[in-house]
């Protein structure tokens, strides 16, 4: 699967055909019918708004009322954590205090590694983390069983399971991954809890597995002291102002610059702020497929715009200097960016961003308009956002 802005837009058009009935009847069944559309989605290579509208121009909102309803779960998922950052660095801080544990504690060490390495002994479980380590991916009813046993089966804390899942999918995204493991957990939706049963992992493998007797049946929410706390405001985004000569500032996060609303001569150039190298040198899956979407992108870029892109790596100290002065070879009055969620991308470009502040450059923080129309109705339970689907959908098309 090669990570291109022109894979993605193909396999988008091969899946199609599929995104109406075929998908609303068949997206239970494992393998089923699915798009494989996430890792695209993920950084941004497609975009849901390009996915919506290609599947409105081959089916009707209602036919396609599913697999809407299934991209606006991502929508949904970003926009929560976007109002509510803290239990982003929540989890982080409950990583790292559980892998300290990991330190004391050789036994609970040992059946964090067998359940990731496939030797929990539980077949389905074993080969599904098998799976996810070969491939990079799993199937969104796995990913709901897997996780459902990881926690109440098990009995192993979740935040272990969505770090393993972190680093090993492709598709693998703070907001999704993070919240749909506390919804298994019952922390999303206070006391309301995923258990996956034999009968249904039975049904939807079509028999490949049976694990009747193996798995915990009367599962009790997982509690936390914490209290999710309210939405915050978000913050209106900047616009971009016509004829202002701008440099876009890409990351990880949007590798599609070419749609964010800012005409063409008004760019004066494209720098790319690179978060795919490993820390430790090695390269896991994700971070090979993150380091070839960023490398497309720029060959993709560089032949569209006609200009070389500087790469700036990693969090280095010399990055805001760097970035000033590319501003002046380029002529650029202001930086323009798609602002990063919440995630580690974000993390890393915020000192930036506040060093340029004080240096008085123009920083430019946008947001697509899909985000900017859903987003604020991520304050509560997806119903409430899914009701709002229809009128959206109509103001943005
Ligand atoms: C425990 C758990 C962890 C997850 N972790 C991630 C993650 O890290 N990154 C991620 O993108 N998705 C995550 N998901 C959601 C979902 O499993 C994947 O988005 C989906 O399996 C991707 O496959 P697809 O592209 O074939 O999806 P399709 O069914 O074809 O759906 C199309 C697109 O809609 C979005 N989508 C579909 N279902 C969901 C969903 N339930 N929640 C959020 N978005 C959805 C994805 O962008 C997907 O590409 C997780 C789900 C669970 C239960």
């Amino acid at each position: 699967m090669k990570a291109t802005r022109a894979v993605g837009l193909e396999r988008l058009e091969q899946f199609l055909p599929h995104a109406g009935i075929d998908y609303t009847q068949g997206r239970n069944d494992v393998p089923g019918v699915v798009s494989g559309l996430s890792p695209y989605i993920r950084h941004r290579l497609i975009t849901e708004e390009e996915v919506v509208t290609a599947v409105l121009g081959r089916h009707s909102a209602q036919a396609a009322g599913k697999f809407i309803q299934e991209v606006c779960w991502r929508t949904y998922w970003k926009g929560w954590l976007e109002m509510r950052p803290s239990v982003w660095f929540r989890y982080l801080e409950e990583l790292r205090s559980l892998r300290d544990r990991m330190e004391r504690e050789p036994d609970f060490k040992e059946r964090v590694r067998r359940a990731e390495q496939g030797e929990a002994g539980l077949e389905c479980l074993d080969d599904w983390a098998r799976e996810l380590r070969e491939t990079g991916s799993l199937h969104n009813h796995v990913r709901m069983w897997f996780a459902s046993i990881w926690v109440h089966t098990l009995r192993l804390p979740w935040q272990l399971g969505a770090d393993f899942f972190m680093r090993h999918l492709l598709d693998g995204d703070p907001a999704s991954n993070t919240l749909s493991w506390r919804w298994v957990c019952g922390l999303q939706t206070k006391g309301k809890v995923y258990v996956a049963t034999a009968e249904n992992i039975e049904r939807y493998t079509n028999g490949r597995y049976a694990p009747h007797g193996l798995l915990a049946r009367d599962a009790q929410p997982v509690t936390e002291e914490f209290l999710i706390p309210q939405p915050l405001q978000l913050a209106p985004p900047d616009q971009h102002a016509s004829g202002e000569r701008t440099l876009l500032l890409i990351t990880d996060e949007d590798l599609s610059p070419e749609s964010w609303g800012i005409p063409r001569c008004d760019v004066a150039g494209v720098v790319l702020l690179d978060t795919a190298e490993p820390s430790d040198g090695v390269e896991s899956l994700p971070m090979g497929w993150n380091r070839k979407a960023i490398d497309g992108t720029v060959k993709r870029l560089e032949s569209e715009f006609r200009h070389p892109i500087p790469r700036l790596q990693g969090g280095g100290e010399s990055i805001p200097a760097r970035l000033q002065a590319i501003l002046r070879e380029q002529g650029a009055n202001s930086l323009s960016m798609m602002t990063p969620p919440v995630g580690a991308t974000l993390s890393l470009i915020e000192p930036i961003l506040e060093e340029l502040s004080r240096a008085s450059v123009s920083v430019r923080k946008l947001r697509r308009s899909w985000d900017d129309a859903f987003w604020p109705h991520a304050t509560h339970g997806f119903f409430k956002l899914k009701e709002r689907i229809p009128p959206v959908l109509k103001e943005l098309f």
